[in-house]
């Protein structure tokens, strides 16, 4: 069996574990400490906004705690982009609200603008207004957040910004994670940094951070016993983990300039094969960290399962896209709005090998792969062709 290659995996540079060591040396092993204070910090500085920064134990909790802040409760409605990883909506079920799902635009990938509008005026024509908008940059792709924005503040709706995958992509110049009324991040171990697993939680509304602070440590009134007068978290990140971040951060722009160049070779690799499209930014606004390279591959003489599993047999990982929410079985009761703009970009679309750690020989690995995988099909396309003639 070949080597295993994987879809993503984390990369450390060269000083994670001196950050590690010295939460070790100074005894700070808890979920806070001066790493935690500084990983918030690097955060801040390299968004480059006036916007205020909570580490916490993932992504998902900050997505959780997002919504608790902006007063969602049990009855609610969310609107949430249906093309996504499950854990953008899982925390609205975790409130007792329910999920209402927008489709997808054909340029980004992401949350449709049009949709979003007729979903809100819909549910208000329902009688029920929408608590919150959540709209994801996936793998990496900014959204296109001016638009959802500008429709967010006429219905005077919050947005939450997933910006999971998305850590150092711009629109129009300015970091995703700071355009929404509340955005998070996450430092799983598949994302572009990790934390080993951590979130954050960002808002300009220094309010809604210190709240996110306090329901992250358990909602603690101040006393001098335990007391409480709200329902708390335990989701705050740890110092070990914070220090791993720390690294992390020093290494992201490397990281963004790697995980970019996968995609570039991908998309150079990919030039003369007209049934195979990487996904690339719209226009010149969009600047994309690639997370993953993700490619559509149009109905013709091979068919995505055939590259899926051919790449598979070889021990090389990669994945469809997002299966919709819509479409998952947990979510089926779930209202929908859209066509099936995200439905066919998870039949036709396939995540290829791209952490930032791939050597060339990996990467040459996955394409010569490809082609042979076409040559194949299209030899045996053509023997049929001449049986029937
Ligand atoms: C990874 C991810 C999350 C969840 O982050 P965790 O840190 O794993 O909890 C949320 N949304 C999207 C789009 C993701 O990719």
């Amino acid at each position: 069996m070949n080597q295993k290659i994987w879809l993503s995996s984390p990369h450390m540079g060269d000083k994670e574990l001196d950050y590690v060591q010295e939460a070790f040396a100074t005894n700070w092993i808890a979920p806070l400490g001066p790493h935690v204070n500084g990983f918030e910090q690097d955060l801040r500085h390299f968004l480059q906004e006036d916007v205020e920064v909570a580490a916490l134990s993932s992504g998902t909790a900050a997505l959780h705690l997002a919504l608790v802040i902006l007063g969602v409760q049990a009855g609610d409605e969310v609107i949430c982009q249906s093309m996504t990883f499950a854990a953008s909506a899982n925390p609205i079920v975790y409130l007792g609200a329910t999920p209402v799902f927008v489709d997808s635009e054909e340029t980004t990938w992401n949350m449709c603008p049009q949709f979003l509008e007729l979903a809100i005026c819909d549910r208000i024509r329902l009688g029920k207004k929408p608590k919150a908008i959540i709209v994801v940059h996936l793998y990496g792709m900014p959204a296109q957040i001016d638009e959802i924005m500008r429709i967010a503040r006429r219905y005077k709706i919050p947005v939450i910004e997933d910006a999971a995958e998305a850590l150092g992509s711009t629109f129009e110049g300015r970091q995703v994670g700071t355009f929404g009324d509340i955005s998070i991040f996450s430092f799983n171990g598949n994302k572009i940094i990790t934390t080993s697993g951590g979130g954050a939680l960002i808002s300009a509304n220094v309010e809604y951070v210190r709240k996110a602070r306090f329901l992250a440590t358990q909602a603690l009134d101040p006393a001098p016993h335990y007391q409480h007068s709200q329902i708390g978290y335990n989701y705050r990140m740890s110092n070990i983990c914070a220090g791993i971040g720390r690294g992390q951060m020093e290494v992201l722009p490397q990281r963004i300039f790697q995980r970019r160049s996968n995609f570039h070779f991908y998309e150079q690799a990919f030039s003369h094969i007209p049934e195979i499209q990487c996904a690339r930014e719209p226009a010149d606004d969009y600047y994309s960290n690639h997370w993953l390279t993700v490619v559509l591959i149009e109905a013709g003489p091979f068919t995505r399962e055939d590259i899926r599993l051919a790449l598979t047999a070889d021990n090389i990982d990669c994945r469809p896209l997002w299966k919709p929410m819509h479409l998952q079985p947990v979510f089926e009761a779930a209202p929908y709005y859209g066509y099936d703009t995200c439905q066919q970009l998870f039949e036709k679309g396939l995540c290829l090998p791209s952490g930032s750690n791939l050597t060339g020989d990996e990467l040459n690995r996955v394409v010569a792969r490809i082609y042979e995988t076409i040559a194949s099909k299209r030899t045996s396309e053509d023997l049929t062709v001449n049986t029937i003639n």
